[in-house]
């Protein structure tokens, strides 16, 4: 084990590396960028961000980080993809060929139509908090199917937002693009990790909104 060991990865390939990163310092949580195999060592977790998940899939063959994120999950690596990573994670990827296929859930990739239709609202999921949480969509996947272990965590209309199994959280949204910390604490706390103490909303009152966040309704 190493300096890190028990902390949480960010795979640091392409996409929201660097927001995952922030928030996981806000909660106390020792996080760090992954870019190579031997950087998995000593992880309790890793994140798999948004981004595009076909580069994604190709930048993880080209770094040699395929097998190497199969074999820690197999020696019980916890695993959160959020968007593109959720897409990554699933065992069917409808119309398309699943890359690492660890939990059973389907996705429709692209499902609410382009990047110009990506959305923000707010809804509960009660077994990570109490209060409604801030949710960005950016060009997500649906989730719709689960399998016998997977438990949805969050139901929206017609499709599924969160999902978990026993080793891997899955969110088609992007919870460190909102000032909500709700989801790192769950993730850490699936992890077997401390984490600071949550605020009644889960919020960070320090979280400035960055880039194209801005103009979101819920900040
Ligand atoms: N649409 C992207 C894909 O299919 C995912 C978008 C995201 O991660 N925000 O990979």
């Amino acid at each position: 084990m190493n300096a890190a060991a028990g902390g949480i990865g960010v795979l640091d390939l392409q996409g929201g590396v660097q927001e995952h990163l922030d928030h996981l310092r806000r909660i106390g949580v020792a996080g760090r960028p992954v870019k190579h195999a031997a950087e998995l060592a000593g992880l309790a977790g890793l994140i798999i961000p948004g981004g595009e998940s076909t580069c994604l899939s190709r930048l993880l063959t080209i770094f040699g980080l395929r097998e190497a994120i199969e074999q820690a999950y197999c020696n019980g690596l916890k695993l959160w993809g959020t968007c593109a990573g959720a897409i990554l994670l699933a065992r069917e990827n409808i119309g398309e060929t699943p890359y690492f296929g660890l939990i059973d859930i389907a996705v429709n990739r692209n499902a609410f139509g382009s990047q110009l239709d990506s959305f923000n609202r707010e809804a509960r999921a009660l077994k990570v908090a109490p209060n409604p949480i801030p949710l960005t969509f950016i060009r997500a996947p649906k989730i719709v199917r689960i399998g016998a272990g997977v438990q949805a965590l969050l139901k929206l209309d017609d499709y599924i937002a969160a999902a978990e199994d026993d080793q891997i959280l899955v969110t088609v949204f992007h919870p460190e693009l909102t000032p909500s910390l709700a989801f790192h604490r769950y993730f850490a706390r699936k992890c077997g990790l401390d984490v600071t103490e949550a605020d009644d909303a889960g919020l960070d009152p320090d979280w400035t909104p960055q880039s194209w966040t801005r103009f979101s309704p819920h900040i």
